[in-house]
């Protein structure tokens, strides 16, 4: 059997104390018995030893139950100690690591400032640009040749940041671990935290003979010129990203990508809607009247349509396959003209006496709009 005291009477609480109260009493004790404070003194440190013991049982809700059910047999090799592993390296505890331990009991109380911070791979960074095309240039795609400023690994190190023949050496202010261990002391004890080696800043290697074009950094800022496709249909707005094309990766990380944002130019006549094409085209008023083959513009050069007699004006015609190429996928959008009719100015008197022997032979009956707006004019108002 156990010759051990009972926990809760290590700790001076009763076998219903709140958390708190244990947490309350064990710092209390704990401050008391500290071997700092009781340096050489074999009892102090015994005393300590078991208040340490027992507060790590009963400040543990399992270890807790375990204990109020079966006593210190719970913990006993070969006892129930399955689940308390962690537990049994206690009986070497060792005073010289007492930080350690004692900051897992407290839960991060003056934890750690840092853990190990010697970082692995990293992504570079992405970069973002952009790039101004033609109405053309955007339906029909472009190679654009771009200029970026971004950083590259150094070519006359290779990155490595040492003059070329040399390598770097161990960092002597942290051995080569890339941290420092430092002990702090409080009222509760010592605690040791570790930070990064300000030296080397975690790397655990120091650069003695910096290569010179890089002044040790192992990267260079470099002004690129980049070619990038640009699809066709593109369109004003919209983003392209090239994978890669960012930044070096840290440590054998990955590039970041390049974004590239497209502006569109806008269009002397033509004007986009998803991938149709519209632009207007205006008439004669003789053209709208007697039909006429028109020349109509597109993006490849102008086609010719025949528009009917009598068009009207704001007439709207459709080129089939005439638009924007649909940028992923096949097939393209249409191309919409509207007809505009312009009715003629500074007509000479020849002209003018032509259109008035015109209207005579004419009258409303060439009008059919004209006539029946007249004729729904008289019957709304009676005239
Ligand atoms: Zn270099
Ligand atoms: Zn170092």
């Amino acid at each position: 059997m156990s010759s051990k005291r009972d926990y809760y009477e290590v700790l001076g609480v009763s076998k219903n104390a709140s958390d708190a109260e244990i947490k309350k009493a064990y710092r209390k004790l704990a401050k008391q018995y500290h071997p700092d404070i009781n340096p050489g003194n074999k009892e102090a440190e015994a005393k300590f030893k078991e208040i340490n013991e027992a507060y790590e049982v009963l400040s543990d809700p399992q270890k807790r139950a375990q204990y109020d059910q079966f006593g210190h047999s719970a913990f006993e090799q070969g006892g129930f100690g399955g689940g308390f592993s962690g537990f049994g390296g206690f009986s070497d505890f060792d005073f010289g690591d007492f930080g350690d331990i004692f900051e897992t009991f407290f839960g991060g109380f003056g934890g750690r400032t840092s853990s190990r911070t010697r970082r692995g791979p990293q992504k570079g960074a992405d970069l973002k640009t952009s790039v101004e095309i033609s109405f053309e240039e955007a339906a029909f795609g472009v190679e654009k040749e771009i200029s970026i400023h971004r950083m590259e690994i150094c070519d006359k190190c290779q990155g490595s940041g040492s003059k070329p023949g040399t390598s770097p050496v161990t960092c002597q202010h942290c051995n080569g671990t890339g941290q420092i261990q430092y002990k702090q002391r409080t009222p509760f004890g010592q605690f040791v935290n570790i930070k990064t080696c300000d030296v080397c800043h975690g790397e655990g290697k120091v650069i003695t003979d910096p290569c010179d074009k890089c002044n040790g950094k192992g990267r260079v800022r470099n002004q690129n010129k980049i070619k990038v496709e640009i699809p066709a249909g593109i369109n004003d707005g919209q983003t392209i990203r090239l994978g890669g094309g960012g930044e070096p990766g840290l440590k054998g990380g990955p590039s970041g990508d390049l974004f590239i944002n497209v502006k569109v130019k806008p269009h002397a006549i033509f004007e986009r809607k998803g991938n149709d094409i519209i632009c207007e085209i205006p008439i004669t008023f003789v053209q709208a009247a007697l039909g006429a083959e028109l020349e109509v513009p597109t993006l490849e050069g102008k086609v010719k349509y025949q528009i009917p007699e009598g068009t009207q004006t704001g007439s709207i015609f459709k080129l089939k396959n005439k638009g924007i190429p649909f940028i992923r996928g096949s097939g393209r959008g249409d191309q919409y003209f509207k007809v505009h009719v312009e009715v003629p100015k500074k007509l000479n008197e020849k002209q003018k006496a032509i259109l008035r022997e015109f209207a005579e032979l004419s009258g409303d009956e060439v009008h059919e709009q004209r006539k029946s707006f007249f004729d729904k004019m008289k019957d709304a108002l009676g005239m």
